[in-house]
């Protein structure tokens, strides 16, 4: 064999560069479903099924391509990818192992040092699925004080002319429509819509389901309204279904919005298939704008989506890699505390989270402001240890993989960082919640309530937000400490 080429779990790319000069006479690709990533490294039954079944369906479409793989599955029991990757290279003595760079340092680590055992050499190829080029966020950084997402978005929007127009100006004249995108609902809650397409378990998805059953039983969540996108095909209806349904009303309406028994709103549930790579982020983008300029979808739901995923989603798998060594010690906060039971079973009083913690349970989904005002921001006022809510949402949400989950949980959700996702410290929400009776209510429904316990009035700062956050930040670290 001359080059044994890897996908993992999160690479499902039609696209990939491993395809660029494969051979099949020569070459041999490589899949393996390993035990550790499900039970030491947790993970739900929702996202568990998800990525075996896509790596299942995406070995059939290379199979039938008549390209050899070596595909390891649940049945023989390897327990990590050093001892899958170990096997393969026994049998078949490849010259070179290829591999587009994971996204995960842990994954990474553990191929080289394979290899590096084996004295085999392990070329990392560049990952073509993101817009920014390898090392053009490294360069961006080492030329600021701070990094800032908004810049950075301009930049990449700059660059790839995206909603820009001939004068080199933003369509619209702004880059940023936020303040038309907070709406709050009617009493009459949110608008309905038509709902989104079913994805019937197939063979499949049916065979993985059977294995977690029978191999990783004892994995958080439930399986039953299982309906993610398995296959390329299913994760482009998705996308045709949100640009036709959901987008319009993605901006003006609701983008930070919640309500009651509605645990998608409009958000586009894309994530997974974007992180999978069932679905590549420029297609995505350009479906967006291209309903923009067909005047099917207004500029500030288009411009919002846009942001995300050009600004947002870069942004973190930037900082993921320029921090990758110290994301998991960061503890800016010291905070200490293991994690409430709650987020295991949604038992609790607390509506906002007993409905944001149940539908993680049932869907592996939670949408943004779920993630980042509720579970997080709670964890956040309990003084959960960094590493403990980490796991957790590493666990549990379908599209969690490492360079997008810690960046958001422990910066942007937690302040483990001490402010580098982030602008403000901590969510401006803090000082409204902590001084909110009815959460320090909720919280004393709990037994053995460890930290915020009690109604805490602030004042609202009008001055600089800066001073304001940050002596919320202290205020509450106070109290966690009590
Ligand atoms: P939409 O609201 O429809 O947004 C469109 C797309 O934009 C998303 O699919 C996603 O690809 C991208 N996007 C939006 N916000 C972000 C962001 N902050 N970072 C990166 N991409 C973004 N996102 C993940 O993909 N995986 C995670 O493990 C993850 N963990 C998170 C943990 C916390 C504590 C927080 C606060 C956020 C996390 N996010 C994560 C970001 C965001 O919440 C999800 O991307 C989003 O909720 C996914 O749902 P959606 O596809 O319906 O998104």
């Amino acid at each position: 064999t001359r080059y044994l080429c890897l996908i993992l779990g999160d690479q499902l790319d039609n696209n990939s560069s491993l395809f660029d000069d494969f051979d099949p006479q020569q070459d041999r690709l490589w899949i393996a479903e390993v035990r550790v990533e499900s039970e030491q490294i947790l993970s739900s039954k929702q996202r568990t099924v998800l990525f075996l079944s896509a790596m299942r369906h995406f070995a059939e479409w290379l199979k039938n391509k008549g390209w050899s793989l070596s595909y390891y599955s649940l049945q023989q029991q390897m327990p990590d990818f050093a001892s899958a990757l170990h096997d393969a290279l026994l049998q078949h003595q490849p010259k070179t192992v290829r591999c587009v760079l994971p996204g995960d340092q842990r994954v990474l680590q553990a191929i080289s040092e394979v290899c590096q055992t084996a004295d085999i050499e392990l070329q990392w190829l560049p990952d073509q699925h993101f817009l920014s080029e390898a090392g053009q966020f490294k360069t961006w950084l080492t030329e600021r004080k701070q990094p800032r997402m908004e810049y950075w978005y301009r930049l990449l929007r700059q660059q790839h002319n995206i909603l820009m127009d001939s004068s080199g100006k933003p369509v619209g004249g702004q880059w940023n429509f936020d303040k038309d995108n907070r709406k709050a609902f009617k009493s009459s809650g949110p608008a309905k819509v038509t709902p989104p397409p079913i994805f019937k378990p197939d063979a499949i998805t049916q065979s993985v389901i059977d294995d977690v059953s029978r191999y990783l039983p004892e994995l958080p969540g439930q399986l039953d309204s299982f309906n993610w996108p398995v296959t390329r095909q299913q994760a482009l209806q998705s996308l045709d279904y949100f640009i036709a349904e959901l987008l319009p009303l993605f901006g003006d309406c609701y983008q930070d919005a919640m309500w009651q028994h509605e645990p998608f709103l409009f958000h586009s549930r894309l994530s997974s298939s974007l992180n999978l790579k069932l679905l590549n982020p420029h297609e995505v983008i350009a479906a967006a704008v291209d309903a923009y300029e067909k005047g099917q979808t207004p500029l500030n739901a288009v411009e919002g989506f846009v942001r995300q995923i050009l600004g947002w989603r870069e942004y973190v798998r930037g900082l993921y890699w320029s921090y990758r060594h110290d994301w998991l010690t960061m503890n800016a906060l010291q905070a200490s505390r293991d994690l409430p039971q709650l987020y295991w079973h949604a038992d609790t009083p607390m509506t906002c989270l007993q409905q944001s913690v149940s539908q993680v349970l049932t869907h592996g989904y939670g949408h943004h402001i779920q993630r980042l005002m509720v579970t997080g921001l709670f964890a956040l006022l309990w003084g959960v240890k960094p590493q403990a809510i980490h796991e957790w949402y590493l666990a549990m949400y379908v599209d969690a993989i490492a360079w997008v989950e810690i960046p958001n949980t422990l910066g942007m959700s937690q302040y483990a960082d001490g402010g580098i996702v982030g602008s403000k410290p901590i969510s401006p929400a803090v000082p409204i919640l902590t001084g909110c009776p009815i959460i320090a209510r909720a919280a004393r429904l709990i037994p053995n309530r460890p930290a915020v316990t009690r109604p805490v009035r602030l004042p609202l700062y009008t001055g600089p937000l800066w001073i304001g956050i940050r002596t919320c930040s202290v205020i509450i670290h106070v109290l966690a400490c009590k």
